[in-house]
């Protein structure tokens, strides 16, 4: 049995600089999917995503 391949992700918005830290599953070409949508600025696309081991 494995374990889920979860990892802990800090989003920070480039444009508020909103920081969120969620949880994530690492999917397929090691993109972390965290479910994020958009910041509170109504900016979803400009983010800086940090992985922490
Ligand atoms: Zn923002």
């Amino acid at each position: 049995m494995a374990k889920q391949d979860r990892t802990k992700v800090i989003i920070r918005c480039k444009l508020c600089g909103e920081r969120y830290t969620l949880r994530g599953r690492r999917g397929t070409q090691g993109l972390v999917e965290t479910g994020f949508k958009q910041c509170l600025c109504d900016n979803d696309q400009d983010f800086e995503v940090e992985e922490q081991p």
